[in-house]
């Protein structure tokens, strides 16, 4: 096999997008796009928040995206990366029985949402279940909703749904929250959130969709029937960068440290101030992971706004970064 000049894992919105960019600069990017192939959006229904698509199913979504790249003749492997070599130049990869040797590499293996694993909970993913506010608040206009969590996350997704819903319910199995002092007060002091401690979601009823939740108080044993509309699992979520924990930097929840991370690291005090290290071209490289060459992008690394225009939009910056780092 050829040398590839980049190649990309991952083809979810910032693979897909990185794709795009380094396609159209020449570089005949090889994607490697895991499989299943498409990420997040293949597991959800309308998506409404992204540019251009007032409404549209997420794997419609990643169909569009799929076709413009095929369109620019790029190659798509639809198979997981499963070995890697970043120690010496070219990188290597590996999947199946083959290898693939390449200049630069851009990392979007994207992240999963952890969800709490009962029956009714699958059945009714994307029907009322959810685990993102920023993307789904918006059809719960009204209504009553649960948030199942007690980290800081948790409480961003109850903050962010009051805009919505007439009530929430934060529901956290702990009595005490994990989320800063800060959240924590805001959540309990909110007029239109109540807090269930010791509690954990024993189903969640309904259908065809959401009508409501079994709630078990873990210390009484007590049950409850609470009738709402949504449910929105917010108990974290899991960066997929196994492979690549020896070889190259990730943060304490696994994941990975680019230059742009850094810099958040730096002002929130987690890194010290010197902790970038200077490129040969003094060029910036937000995408740049701690190995020369390797760049990332996408939920893999982000874990704040996790959204598909973001995530595409850190593809577009991990893609003009390998383009000038391999012009350099
Ligand atoms: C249920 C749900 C609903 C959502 N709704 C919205 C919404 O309405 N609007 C919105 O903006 N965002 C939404 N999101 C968030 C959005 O889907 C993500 O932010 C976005 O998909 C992240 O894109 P990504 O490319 O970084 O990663 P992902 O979409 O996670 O894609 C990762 C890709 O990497 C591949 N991969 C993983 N490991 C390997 C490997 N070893 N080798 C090769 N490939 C690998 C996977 O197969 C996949 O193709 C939702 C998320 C969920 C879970």
């Amino acid at each position: 096999m050829e040398n590839e000049k980049v190649t990309i894992i991952g083809s979810g919105p910032a693979g897909l997008a990185a794709a795009i960019y380094t396609a159209r600069a020449g570089l005949n990017p090889l994607v490697i796009g895991g499989s299943p192939y498409g990420g997040q959006l293949m597991l959800t229904t309308e998506v409404e928040n992204f540019p251009g698509f007032p409404t549209i199913m997420g794997p419609e979504l990643i169909e569009t995206m799929r076709k413009q790249v095929k369109g620019l003749n790029v190659r798509i492997i639809d198979q997981n990366i499963t070995s890697i070599d970043f120690s010496k130049k070219p990188f290597t990869l590996g999947y199946l029985d083959k290898t693939i040797t390449t200049d630069a590499v851009i990392i979007a293996t994207g992240a999963k949402a952890l969800w709490l694993g009962l029956e009714s909970e699958t059945r009714l993913r994307g029907k009322g279940v959810s685990a993102c506010a920023t993307c789904d608040g918006f059809f719960f206009k009204g209504k009553d909703v649960a948030v199942v969590g007690g980290g800081d996350t948790a409480m961003e997704e109850a903050l962010t749904l009051t805009k919505f819903a007439s009530k929430v319910y934060l529901i956290h199995r702990r009595s005490e929250f994990r989320a800063s002092k800060i959240m924590g007060e805001r959540v309990k002091s909110h007029k239109n959130i109540e807090v269930i401690l010791d509690t954990q979601i024993t189903e969640v009823v309904g259908e065809n969709k959401v009508e409501g939740i079994k709630a078990q108080n873990i210390k009484t044993h007590e049950s409850r029937d609470i009738k709402l509309d949504g449910v929105f699992v917010a108990i974290g979520h899991k960066p997929d960068t196994e492979l690549f924990k020896n070889a190259i930097k990730l943060d304490e929840a696994g994941y990975i440290l680019t230059n742009a991370m850094l810099a958040e690291r730096i002002m929130l005090g987690k890194e010290p101030s010197g902790a970038f290290k200077p490129t040969k071209d003094h060029c910036y490289y937000g995408t740049a992971t701690s190995v020369e060459g390797v760049f990332a992008a996408g939920d893999c690394v982000d874990h704040v706004y996790r959204q598909a225009a973001t995530a595409a939009g850190l593809g577009v910056s991990a893609a003009l970064d390998a383009e000038r780092w391999l012009e350099a």
